[in-house]
């Protein structure tokens, strides 16, 4: 019998699938006659909406994924518990500006004389107070009642430290007006640049006597809708109310708050942190055929914020990973290590899914030998961030990486929900997926990153890229 199991696997461990142009074809033909992302994706975005963490509809979400998993004959499919937060937005949620300046000077403009993309009218009344597109950031607290002050309009961070050390930010609200540089070509990089002052910005200006923060919205595009996205509080600060504002709204206040020296904000927000609930990762497996216990990972995040459906983060990301284990089971493709979807739970506001994930298998002395991540959206696939020790690997198909647009190999892979993995592997290689970012932070956390913003063939081109991406993984690692 050990003769018989060992004479076996060293035939198997010697046959290696041919990854060429016609296996690449295969794939890419699979995904884009047949595919199944788009559709799945469109059920999860319509029937559920949007999933933060700890919501009803996450809860729903992790029923539905399981269950139409399990419809798909993978070897497995499964749910791993996880604790995790849950932040609640309220109904009670405005911010309200009065200006002597506005009704004069300001009223009847429209937003391309702010250099936006959008013809229509600011939706602002002629009235004495004007309600504007704003919404509470993740994780701040509420208002208890109403809070009014006036603005403080800050453009980084030297400035906040110089005006806030002058005592000029004290008994203020805060707008922090960072915009992403515009000629930084990946957006990714901008939101690198900006993203701080989202996260961090109202501890910083607390420190500083403020009393409220309004943070321009994370995106290059000029228009009239907030993005959410999380903050977190340092403890040695006061915890201030924290809002983000449209990018055509932001701009707008810069301007009032530079003429008007009556104009006073007024913030409601009911917003509140309840206790940790029970959630949960979701997980498909083809397994290996000679490395069962040797796991290659990819996945995207199930939870989303809860503006707009969570389409394109990370829906789509969830769709790719689910796409790909289908496109390989499809075209019968075997492979050597086990192949595992997953779905993690709570990155967007505290990475507890990915964090369990990680602690479940060094519990169970899983080996990683790759985790790949997507969570850049679904829009037309270009390449993947690796690890630069397995850089080589890759470079080897990069002619037919190139013919499918997908030859922008960077060095340096990894992503939020693959990081953990990392501690107990530390020689697991790290991929990230990277479609084209140019409109990603249009939509990112706000209320148009629905199903409708993603293209069918733009996602079925990344779930297969990434499915071609697992293969040379798969058959280059041991
Ligand atoms: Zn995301």
């Amino acid at each position: 019998m050990r003769l018989i199991l060992t004479g076996f696997l060293f035939i198997a461990s010697s046959s290696r699938a041919q990854i060429d142009s016609a296996f690449f074809r295969k794939v890419f033909n699979e995904a884009l006659e047949n595919g199944q992302a788009y559709a799945r994706l469109g059920e999860l975005c319509k029937t559920i909406g949007s999933r933060l963490s700890g919501s009803p509809q996450a809860e729903m979400a992790v029923a539905w994924g399981k269950q139409m998993l399990f419809g798909y004959g993978f070897d497995s499919v499964y749910t791993q518990p996880v604790m995790v937060p849950r932040w609640e937005r309220s109904k009670t949620e405005s911010l309200v500006f009065s200006s002597s300046v506005f009704n004069t000077a300001i009223k009847g403009e429209k937003l391309q004389d702010y250099n936006c993309e959008s013809f229509e009218e600011l939706p602002l009344k002629p009235s004495k107070q004007h309600r504007i597109p704003a919404v509470a950031l993740g994780g701040s607290v509420g208002t208890f009642g109403k809070l009014q002050a006036g603005l403080v309009s800050i453009h980084n961070d030297a400035q906040l430290d110089s005006l806030g050390k002058a005592g000029a930010l004290k008994g203020k609200m805060v707008l922090l007006n960072r915009p992403f540089p515009e000629t930084t070509l990946n957006t990714f990089k901008s939101y690198g640049v900006c993203v701080g002052q989202r996260v961090n910005g109202a501890s910083k200006a607390a420190a500083h006597g403020a009393v409220a923060v309004l943070v321009r919205s994370m995106s290059n595009r000029c228009d009239l809708h907030a993005h959410t996205g999380v903050m977190i509080y340092d403890d040695k600060q006061r915890k201030i109310p924290t809002m983000a504002v449209a990018t055509a709204v932001a701009n707008l206040l810069d301007r009032l708050s530079q003429q008007d020296p009556n104009l006073r904000i007024n913030m409601q927000l009911g917003c509140q942190t309840l206790p940790d609930v029970p959630s949960a990762n979701v997980v498909a497996e083809t397994r290996g055929s000679q490395y069962p216990q040797s796991i290659i990972a990819f996945g995207g995040h199930f939870d989303s914020w809860d503006q707009g459906e969570g389409a394109h983060d990370d829906g789509a990301g969830c769709m790719h990973a689910f796409e790909a284990l289908r496109l390989l089971k499809t075209i019968g493709y075997t492979p050597r290590h086990t192949l595992r979807c997953v779905w993690w739970m709570n990155e967007e506001n505290g990475l507890r899914g990915a964090t369990e994930y990680a602690a479940i298998a060094g519990k169970m002395n899983e080996k990683h030998v790759a985790a790949l991540e997507s969570d850049r959206g679904g829009f037309t696939p270009r390449g993947f961030g690796v690890d630069s020790a397995f850089l080589p690997k890759v470079l080897k198909y990069k002619t037919l990486l190139d013919a499918y647009g997908i030859g922008e190999i960077e060095k340096g892979g990894g992503g939020a929900d693959i990081g953990p993995i990392s501690k107990n592997n530390p020689n697991a290689v790290l991929v990230g997926f990277i479609p084209d970012s140019q409109r990603y932070f249009d939509v990112h956390h706000s209320e148009t990153d629905v199903f409708e913003s993603v293209n069918k063939r733009e996602l079925h081109l990344g779930a297969a890229s990434v499915a071609v991406m697992i293969v040379i993984l798969d058959q280059e690692l041991n």
